[in-house]
């Protein structure tokens, strides 16, 4: 696809007082501390942007290239994007739900979850700001992703993480050959020295000094599943959050397909937020009935991935549930480990912790009537399973090891089965 160098991503702006600020590697309103976000030309991609504009391009997360804040054609993670959404009848059954759709960003390119998308968009327009070091400030999947889309890059990068991650995440960046810093202390505090060193380093931290850019990667989900949906819009879209940062970003895009013309039919629909349980500041703040965040210093939970107790965007992340009439949930390590299971068991995807808090929170909003069980909901899983294994060990039942040897297996499984094998009189 060509756009012969044409943009329409005019500039950034701030959330709260709508100044304007060029479009630089600037995340903060000097004048009220509000977050700058990116600021486009809508008219024009209006009249550029349409259904048979789509038909012809790739399917990755770049056919909607126009709502994407670089100047020129990208070129980093160009094959991101454009995963599988499911109709998950089993799971829906099981949840007692009409209708279950399920957004799989477990096996997004290159690294298996969601972070992948705002990875491509942030290091593409690094490299248009002329940034030649790229880090990160981690969970784990973030850390994997700008280690991947670094590498394949040629851009030097460092990820800082908290040193008590996962194996899979730990792993997950080291074999790119990136600089792993691990450090002794909670996420908050990794974020927190990152800031110092874009400030003393001068170099493009993809989600502090790049954020803008970053964060507008995550409407990509929010489009592919309006478009997987033939442009309408779900009823309910549940979706578990960190820094609150996706959730917000999947209701813009919402709201950016309707106003181009896109969406067919503008019809009403709802954001719900999960937590788990040992790190809910925003679902609390949200379930106290305010939008005022009280930051969780000691953050316990196997979804660390979610482990974010300052959660950037979590007051605009309550707004976004409350004006849609969304919901909030959270949920114990034992009901994220179900959750995990029930995915797993029902619609054959594996995912990570993340992923559990999702389905554990979206069966506590049906059984509470959030979401009405004759309505349509969509669960977006954005990481991989394979990554947070240790989370599951001696929780699904031990392989049963035998010897080889038929009698063996006639004694301990054959004797299971209630009908004899269809061969057993040859
Ligand atoms: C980072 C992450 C999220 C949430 O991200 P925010 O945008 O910060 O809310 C969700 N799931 C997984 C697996 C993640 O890695
Ligand atoms: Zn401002």
């Amino acid at each position: 696809m060509s756009l012969s160098g044409k943009t329409y991503f005019k500039n950034l702006k701030c959330r709260e007082c709508n100044r304007l600020y060029p479009k630089e590697a600037l995340h903060v309103c000097e004048f009220d501390f509000g977050p700058l976000e990116a600021a486009y030309d809508y008219d024009a991609i209006a009249r550029d942007l349409n259904h048979e504009v789509l038909a012809d391009r790739p399917y990755s997360m770049w056919r909607y290239r126009e709502l994407l804040p670089i100047d020129a054609e990208p070129t980093v993670g160009l094959q991101v994007g454009f995963t599988p959404l499911i109709r998950a009848d089993r799971l829906a059954k099981k949840l007692g739900i009409k209708e279950l759709w399920v957004k799989n960003d477990s096996v997004n390119y290159p690294t298996l979850s969601f972070k992948d998308r705002v990875v491509a968009v942030a290091l593409s327009r690094a490299r248009e700001l002329g940034f030649e070091i790229v880090a990160c400030a981690s969970t784990g999947n973030l850390a994997n992703s700008v280690a991947a889309n670094a590498a394949s890059a040629g851009l030097r990068s460092y990820v800082l993480i908290p040193c008590d991650l996962e194996q899979g995440k730990v792993l997950g960046s080291l074999v790119y050959g990136t600089n792993v810093i691990g450090i002794r202390g909670v996420y908050d505090l990794v974020n927190r020295l990152c800031s110092e060193i874009a400030g003393k380093y001068g170099w493009g931290f993809v989600n502090v000094n790049l954020r803008p850019y970053y964060s507008e990667g995550s409407k990509t989900m929010g489009f592919e599943i309006l478009e997987q949906l033939d442009w309408k819009v779900p009823r309910h879209t549940v979706v578990c959050m960190a820094s609150g940062s996706l959730l917000t970003k999947i209701h813009k895009a919402y709201k950016e397909a309707a106003l181009i013309g896109l969406v067919r039919e503008e019809t009403p629909f709802s954001i719900h937020g999960a937590q788990a349980a040992g790190c809910a500041p925003i679902s609390s703040a949200f379930k106290r009935g305010t939008d005022i965040i009280k930051p969780v210093s000691h953050p316990q939970t196997i979804a660390k991935s979610l482990a974010i107790g300052t959660p950037a965007d979590g007051y605009y992340a309550v707004h976004t549930m409350h004006d849609t009439g969304g919901s909030c949930e959270d949920c114990t390590d034992d009901e994220i480990v179900e959750g995990i299971r029930l995915l797993a068991e029902c619609e054959g995807i594996f995912s990570e912790t993340a992923g559990g808090v999702t389905v554990a929170c979206t069966k506590k909003l049906i059984e509470n009537g959030n979401i009405p069980r004759n309505e349509s909901a969509v669960i977006c899983i954005t990481g991989n399973g394979l990554k947070t294994q240790e989370a599951l060990v001696g929780k699904c039942g031990e392989p049963r090891i035998i010897s080889p040897s038929l009698r063996e297996f006639d004694e301990r499984i054959g004797v299971e089965l209630t009908s004899p094998p269809p061969f057993a009189s040859r």
